[in-house]
């Protein structure tokens, strides 16, 4: 700093560097072998991403990684084995929406399992159960979406339709149309400015209502002058052909409206991935990608669990959801198969001593919305994996909060570790909130904290997150399943 003896430091700067807690850059630090391995991560984590763009297609696509790491289905491997040993390796395939996966360690059930979860549903727009009407000879989509989206931004984006539709005889048909180059794509319009003056004077939040969210879907008539609605019945008779689908289908059906666009490397410098799902794929492929890693590396001390859910974006109910027994079961499951004499006692004493990382994504700090977030207190790309001690909203309510002694414990297995971390909680206090899975797992007595990365947009069609966040979060996640 400009001083004439530049070797010695001050008694002050001394004294910084003993007390204060600086969080540095993560690029900073990173080896060449490390950005090879950054990079590396990232272009998986895009490939995965353009896979599972839907919590079905992301739970299929971990069960063909967990397959080749020779993970078996509990039921099945236990029909062969009849227990558990040490060095298992097992999943349960809930519904084909959640995924929960463990590798059996060496200490006994009741000394606890640690977990890392995440949510692998993300916001979108779903079909309605009667969505196919035509109006004007345009052939329309009735939507409802899902999870907390800001309708405008989901405007005259190219969509595609992802989905499962049941027919008649009971066959499952996979439908995915607008990922291919040569697919068509779908969209939702909107009104041209010259026309928008009353719209434009609208508040954002009634721009467009959740009813104004319809789909454009076709405009060629069936060619028959006697037939009505020739443009529904033409798509109805496509769909038939195609996809073996009548209107009547769509009653059950999940058909989803995601953005079409693949996830790509962002700014100049590439550091940023940009993409649809980040919230909370990007957590639950580091935690997916962690626990398998470890798997392949070692013999863990304790059971670890990767616990991947459904339907966290519409407050996790439901029985593919985190605040069913879908976790709860899974674990008796594994004490009923490793201990001889399994009982309720052994199940809460499991999870009174089992510890978990929730992974979810935090809110960056973003320079263009300053006034929402209290500087101090946010998570900022490019410094790591973001530990957030408290979720909820105003007053912390509805949230989760971690406690002292197990905050103390995550910091030192990542400072061990040389895993560097950051502090983030979602925004400025009473300017609003938001939750995650943690206290569903919480609510069984074990110690969790909240921790992921930081997104920039969060569930807008095209969100962004920083490449070193990604790999930095996905090494504190090992550390802490072979450590905690
Ligand atoms: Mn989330
Ligand atoms: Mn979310």
């Amino acid at each position: 700093m400009g001083t004439n003896d530049d070797d010695k430091k001050t008694e002050g700067q001394l004294l910084s560097e003993k007390l204060c807690f600086d969080i540095k850059n993560c690029w900073d630090a990173a080896s060449e072998e490390a950005l090879k391995e950054i990079e590396s991560f990232a272009k998986k984590y895009r490939g995965f991403l353009d896979r599972g763009k839907t919590e079905r297609e992301f739970v299929e696509a971990a069960l063909e990684l967990l397959k080749d790491l020779d993970f078996k289905d509990m039921d099945v491997l236990l029909k062969e084995t009849g227990r558990l040993k040490p060095g298992a390796r097992v999943y349960q395939n809930i519904k084909g929406k959640s995924l929960v996966f463990a590798v059996i360690g060496h200490k006994p059930f009741p000394e606890g399992i640690n977990i890392v979860g995440a949510h692998v549903d993300s916001p979108r727009i779903d079909l309605k159960t009667n969505p196919l009407y035509e109006d004007t000879e345009l052939a329309m989509l009735d939507t409802h979406y899902y999870g907390g989206i800001k309708h405008y931004q989901w405007l005259t984006i190219p969509l595609a339709i992802h989905g499962t539709v049941i027919s008649k005889d009971g066959f499952r048909r996979k439908i995915c149309i607008g990922e291919d180059e040569d697919d068509p794509v779908f969209c939702i319009t909107d009104l041209l400015p010259h026309l928008a003056k009353e719209q434009m004077a609208k508040k954002a939040s009634d721009f467009i209502d959740g009813e104004g969210l319809d789909i454009l879907a076709g405009s060629r008539p069936f060619k028959d002058p006697k037939a009505k609605d020739k443009v529904k019945l033409r798509l109805l008779s496509l769909l038939h052909e195609q996809y073996g689908i009548m209107e009547e289908d769509f009653a059950g059906a999940e058909l989803e409206f995601v953005p079409a666009h693949k996830a790509r490397d962002l700014g100049f410098d590439r550091s940023m991935i940009g993409a649809y799902g980040h919230d909370d794929r990007c957590c639950a492929f580091a935690a997916l990608r962690g626990t398998l890693d470890l798997a392949g590396t070692a013999f863990p001390e304790k059971t670890v669990v990767c616990l991947l859910t459904d339907k966290e974006e519409i407050g996790s109910m439901g029985n593919t959801g985190a605040q069913s027994r879908l976790f709860e079961n899974f674990v008796a499951y594994l004490g009923a198969k490793t201990l001889d004499t399994y009982s309720e006692i052994s199940l809460r004493q499991c999870l009174g001593k089992s510890s978990m990382l929730s992974a979810d994504v935090n809110s960056a700090y973003d320079p263009n919305y300053d006034s929402v977030y209290d500087k101090k207190n946010a998570s900022y790309f490019g410094k790591g994996m973001v530990l957030s001690k408290a979720t909820g909203r105003g007053g912390k309510f509805g949230g989760s909060e971690a406690n002292a002694e197990f905050c103390r414990k995550v910091q030192g297995i990542l400072n061990r570790n040389n895993v560097q971390w950051q502090y983030g909680d979602l925004g400025k206090v009473d300017k609003g909130g938001g939750g995650t899975i943690a206290l569903d797992v919480a609510n069984l007595g074990v110690e969790v904290l909240d921790c992921g990365i930081p997104v920039l947009s969060m569930h807008s069609p095209f969100e962004v997150i920083s490449k070193i966040d990604l790999y930095t979060t996905y090494k504190g996640y090992v550390a802490f399943l072979r450590e905690a």
